[in-house]
C-alpha cells in the first residue's frame, strides 16, 4: 500500500509538477500526509513545502484545505497552480460575494483540488459549515509559526485553528514553517493540538547562499559597490531599519542607475502593492523595504538580499536572507554592520515599552545576532548552530573564504575602559575615542581632559579601528551606551576583571573596507557564469519570450518558468517535445502550453 502511495507520488511529482525526484523529506512527507497522518514540519524558505501538502491534496479524494494568512499572495499562488494544471481557487475578503459563492460551490462539488482560505474566514461559520458539507482531503496550515506569541509575524486568529481538530477529527493536518527554534515549534505543537503529529524537521542549511558581513563605513556606497560588482542586472532585496531609510536608499540606487522600489507600512496601500507587484512579475528589480516585506514572497530567482542595518535577532536575519535563491541556484546574503548598529539595537530595546522579561529574551537574541557578525570562525556552522545543526566550515562565507585575523585586543581594551572611566562615564564615543587618540578638541581643553593619564595613550590606532574596538566591548557587554544622558558610555560589572587584568580579551581584526575592482560593462551575476556564450544568448531570448507570455497570462514571470529551468533548456537545446519534456520544471501541463512554442525558438537559434 504504502509503496504503492509513493509510486503514485512520484507520478504526480514528474507528470503535474515536471520534476524528477523529490527533495530531502518531501517524499516521506507526502507519503505520510497523503496515507492521513497529521504532520508538522519544519523546512527552510525555499526547501519545498508547498509540494509537502499539494501532492497529497491531489491524492487523496476531496478538496485540500489551505490556510495562510497571506492574502495579498493567493491569486498568484492559484495561477501557479492553473499554469500547472492544478484546480485551485481562493476564499477571502477581496472577493466579490457572488465570486465566493461560485468557489464555495466548488468546493462542495469537489469540483477543484485544493482552497486557499485566510485564518478570518476560516472561522467563520457559514465556512466552517460548507467544509463540513464538503470532502475534505486534508488541512495544510501554512506559516504556522504564526501562532507563537513570541513571534513577529503573531495572528491571533491562528490560535483558533485548533477547532479544525475538534469539528474534522479524521481529517489529516499538516502545519508547515520556515521558523526553526524549539520554542517556536513546541508552540505550533502545543496550539495546533498536533502533539501526536509526526515532526519533519529538515536540516536548515542554505547552501547556495553566500553569507557576508562586512564592516560598515558608508553604507550605501558600499551597497552600491556590492550590486554592481557582483550582481548587476539581478533581482534582490535590500532590507532598511527605518521607513526614511528606505526612501533615501531606493533614491539613491536609482540615482546610480539600479532599479530600485521602496517598500514599508506607511506608504499607501496601492502604491505598496503595485511595488510588490512589479517586483515580482518584472525581472532585475532591487526591492529596498523594512522587514514589512517579504513573508509569502516566493520570488524563486532573488539573487541578493542586503541588510544596511543589523537586524534584532538571527531568526530574524535567517528569515530574510532566506528569501535569496529559492531556486537552489547561487545567491548572496550580505551585510553593513558598525558600531552604530549596536548602539541603535541596544537603545531600541531599553527603549522599549516590553517588561523586563520580554526585554531579556529580546537581549539574549540580540547578544547571539552580534556574535555572529563578530564571529572569527565559519558563519554557516555560527547560524546552523543557533538552529540546534552541526556542521563543519562550509567554505562558502566570507569568513571561510578569507579568514579574519584575531589578535590578544586585552591591552586596548583596557586602555579604552580606563579611558571612559577616568572621564567619569559622562562622554560618548566620539569624544572618548578623541581622548584615547591625544586628539585636541574644544571640548578636550574645556574639560581638561588633556591632562588625564588616558590621554594619548591610543594614538597608535585610527579612529575607525577604535570605533571597531568600542563596537566589540560594547557587543560582547563590557560597555553599555547611557541613551537617555548624551549617549555617554559606561562600564558594566563585566569590565572590572578585563580591567584588573585576570581576563583576556581576543578581538576581531579591524579590516579596512577593500574597494572591490570597478564594475565593468559586462560585470555579470555569478549565475550566469557556467553558460556558454552562445547558450547564454538563448538563455536571454528565452528570458524574453517568458517575459512576454507572462505579461499575456497576467502572471509573474517565474509561474511560467523559473531561471534554472530556462538555463536548463538552453544548455539541452531541445529540438522536440520529447526533448523537453525531461528537463525539470516543464510538466504535461506546460508542455502543451509552451513545448511548440520553445522548440520553435530553440531550432531557430541553431
Ligand atoms: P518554500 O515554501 O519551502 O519556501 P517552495 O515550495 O516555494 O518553498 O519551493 C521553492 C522552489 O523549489 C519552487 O520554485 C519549487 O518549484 C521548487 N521545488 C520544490 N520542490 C522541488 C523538487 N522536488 N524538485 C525541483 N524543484 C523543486
Ligand atoms: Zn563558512
Amino acid at each position: 500500500m504504502s509503496t504503492d502511495l509513493g509510486a503514485r507520488a512520484l507520478e504526480q511529482l514528474e507528470t503535474v509538477f515536471g520534476y524528477p525526484a523529490f527533495r530531502g523529506q518531501q517524499g516521506d512527507i507526502v507519503e505520510h500526509v497523503a496515507g492521513g497522518g497529521d504532520a508538522l514540519v519544519l523546512m527552510p524558505t525555499g526547501g519545498g513545502k508547498s509540494l509537502c501538502y499539494q501532492i497529497p491534496a491531489l491524492l487523496r479524494d476531496g478538496v485540500g484545505v489551505v490556510v495562510s494568512p497571506l492574502i495579498a499572495l493567493m491569486q498568484d499562488q492559484v495561477d501557479a497552480l492553473a499554469e500547472v494544471g492544478v484546480r485551485a481557487a481562493f476564499l477571502n475578503s477581496t472577493q466579490t460575494y457572488e465570486e465566493s459563492m461560485r468557489i464555495e460551490r466548488l468546493v462542495r462539488t469537489g469540483e477543484i483540488d485544493l482552497v486557499y482560505v485566510a485564518p478570518e474566514r476560516l472561522m467563520t461559520p457559514r465556512c466552517l459549515e460548507l467544509l463540513e458539507a464538503s470532502k475534505i482531503a486534508l488541512f495544510a496550515i501554512d506559516e504556522a509559526h504564526c501562532v507563537s506569541q513570541w513571534g513577529h509575524d503573531f495572528r491571533p486568529e491562528y490560535i483558533k485553528l485548533s477547532i479544525l481538530h475538534e469539528r474534522f477529527p479524521s481529517v489529516p493536518r499538516i502545519a508547515l514553517t520556515a521558523t526553526a527554534d524549539h520554542q517556536t515549534r513546541a508552540e505550533i505543537a502545543l496550539r495546533l493540538q498536533l502533539d501526536d503529529a509526526r515532526q519533519f524537521v529538515s536540516s536548515f542549511d542554505r547552501p547556495n547562499i553566500r553569507y557576508q558581513i562586512v564592516e560598515k563605513a558608508n553604507g550605501r556606497n558600499q551597497l552600491l559597490e556590492f550590486i554592481t560588482t557582483e550582481h548587476g542586472g539581478d533581482a534582490g532585496i535590500v532590507y532598511c531599519l527605518s521607513r526614511k531609510k528606505v526612501e533615501e536608499t531606493a533614491e539613491f540606487l536609482n540615482q546610480n542607475g539600479i532599479r530600485a522600489l521602496p517598500y514599508h507600512a506607511g506608504m499607501e496601500y496601492e502604491k505598496r502593492s503595485a511595488n510588490q507587484s512589479r517586483f515580482l512579475r518584472e525581472e532585475s528589480i532591487v526591492m529596498v523595504a523594512t522587514i514589512a516585506f517579504g513573508m509569502g514572497i516566493d520570488k524563486p530567482d532573488v539573487r541578493f538580499v542586503c541588510h544596511l542595518d543589523l537586524p534584532k535577532s538571527i531568526e530574524g536575519y535567517y528569515q530574510e536572507t532566506g528569501r535569496a535563491g529559492r531556486d537552489g541556484l547561487p545567491a548572496s546574503a550580505w551585510m553593513a554592520y558598525g558600531l552604530q548598529d549596536v548602539v541603535q539595537q541596544r537603545r531600541m530595546i531599553d527603549e522599549s515599552q516590553a517588561d523586563e522579561t520580554f526585554k531579556r529574551v529580546l537581549g539574549v537574541k540580540l547578544d547571539a545576532m552580534l556574535g555572529l557578525c563578530e564571529t572569527l570562525s565559519c558563519r554557516r556552522t555560527r547560524l546552523l548552530e543557533y538552529f540546534g545543526e552541526r556542521s563543519t566550515p562550509c567554505g562558502n562565507c566570507d569568513t571561510c573564504l578569507i579568514p579574519p585575523v584575531s589578535f590578544d585586543g586585552t591591552v586596548p581594551v583596557q586602555k579604552l575602559l580606563s579611558a571612559i572611566y577616568r572621564v567619569d562615564q559622562r562622554f560618548a564615543a566620539g569624544h572618548v575615542i578623541d581622548v584615547l587618540r591625544g586628539v585636541s578638541s574644544e571640548r578636550i581643553t574645556q574639560w581638561h581632559h588633556d591632562s588625564l593619564s588616558v590621554y594619548g595613550i591610543g594614538s597608535e590606532r585610527t579612529e575607525a579601528e577604535w570605533r571597531a574596538i568600542l563596537r566589540q566591548a560594547i557587543a560582547i557587554g563590557l560597555v553599555t551606551v547611557d541613551h537617555e544622558v548624551y549617549s555617554s558610555l559606561k562600564l558594566t560589572d563585566a569590565a572590572r576583571p578585563v580591567l584588573k587584568g585576570g581576563q583576556k580579551v581576543q578581538l576581531r581584526q579591524y579590516q579596512k573596507p577593500v574597494k572591490p575592482k570597478r564594475a565593468t560593462s559586462s560585470s555579470k551575476s555569478h549565475v550566469e557564469l557556467d553558460l556558454s556564450k552562445s547558450e547564454q544568448e538563448i538563455f536571454e531570448k528565452l528570458r524574453w519570450w517568458r517575459v512576454e507570455t507572462a505579461r499575456a497570462h497576467g502572471v509573474p514571470a517565474y509561474v511560467i518558468f523559473v531561471d534554472a529551468t530556462l538555463r536548463e533548456i538552453a544548455k539541452v537545446k531541445p529540438t522536440s517535445l520529447n526533448d523537453l519534456r525531461g528537463v525539470s520544471g516543464v510538466g504535461e501541463k506546460k508542455l502543451v502550453s509552451y513545448g511548440d512554442e520553445i522548440v520553435a525558438l530553440i531550432s531557430e537559434m541553431l
